[in-house]
């Protein structure tokens, strides 16, 4: 083994979650297969990761002039490598994926491959239309890193109305082990977006290789698949956010309103 650190969970939240993760087989800014992120996951004591790599307007490294069954079937390639290291070795494997606007970017969750297969307008849906889509087939649109601020996201734009939780904890910007978007700041005007609109949050690494910076969320629960994900997240199960700190330096988690 190469010696990973292994993640530092409260006691009563064993169930750690990597629910921004990147793998090299559809996103073009990441470094590793999937199979290689399962492994360096569950060495690190990860119960399960969701993969979301770049979707089709985003960072996505696949072949946007495939035909549409074939651009998803290369896309989900990264997810089905990390599943079937996943099934091997004992962690759970979710799928989902990173919808871009102008570089304004969401989670979503709770949907599958053959969902994408069967609704090729969800590439080029407003973001209205995402989330009717998404909520039709009983997925969920989380906002990621709103606050974000860099050459590729020229402005910070919100859409409370169309997104169901939002991502407050997003390790790059958290974690002292983090290399990029290093800015605090953008967490705490996230946790402050959510609190104000009322909604539920979730927490991710938005990792891109296997130098792991700890983030996710931790639950008291095992979940069973990605549609229990949705359930957690939308009907806040307890949970803690994990901004990498806890097991780069000992730092507290964030424990959202709603856990304590
Ligand atoms: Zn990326
Ligand atoms: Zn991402």
């Amino acid at each position: 083994m190469s010696g990973l650190e292994k993640l530092v969970l409260p006691k009563e939240f064993p169930y750690a979650y990597e629910t921004h993760l990147h793998t090299n087989q559809a996103s073009a800014c990441a470094k590793c297969t999937g199979a290689e992120m399962a492994r360096a996951c569950k060495e690190a004591g990860y119960t399960g990761i969701i993969v979301t790599d770049h979707f089709f307007y985003g960072n996505t490294c696949v072949d946007r002039n495939l035909p549409w069954s074939e651009w998803v079937e290369a896309f989900c390639k990264g997810y089905e490598d990390a599943k079937r290291e996943g099934d091997k070795i004992g962690l759970q494997v979710f799928f989902g994926w990173e919808a871009a606007y102008n570089a304004t970017e969401f989670l979503i969750n709770g949907l599958s491959k053959e969902w994408l297969l069967a609704h090729p307008e969800v590439r080029d849906c407003t973001i209205e239309e995402q989330f009717d889509l998404v909520h039709a087939a009983g997925g969920i649109v989380v906002h990621c890193h709103p606050y974000r601020v860099e050459d590729y996201i020229p402005e910070v734009r919100l859409f409370p109305e169309y997104e169901d939780a939002v991502e407050v904890v997003n390790a790059t910007h958290s974690c002292i082990l983090s290399t990029s978007h290093n800015t605090p700041e953008w967490d705490d005007m996230a946790k402050e977006y959510a609190l104000k609109h009322n909604k539920p949050v979730t927490s991710g690494s938005d990792i891109h290789s296997v130098n792991l910076i700890y983030g996710g969320m931790a639950f008291k629960k095992k979940l069973t698949d990605s549609k229990d994900y949705c359930k957690a997240i939308m009907e806040r199960e307890p949970a803690v956010l994990l901004s990498g700190n806890e097991t780069a330096d000992g730092r507290e988690p964030y424990y959202p309103s709603y856990v304590k």
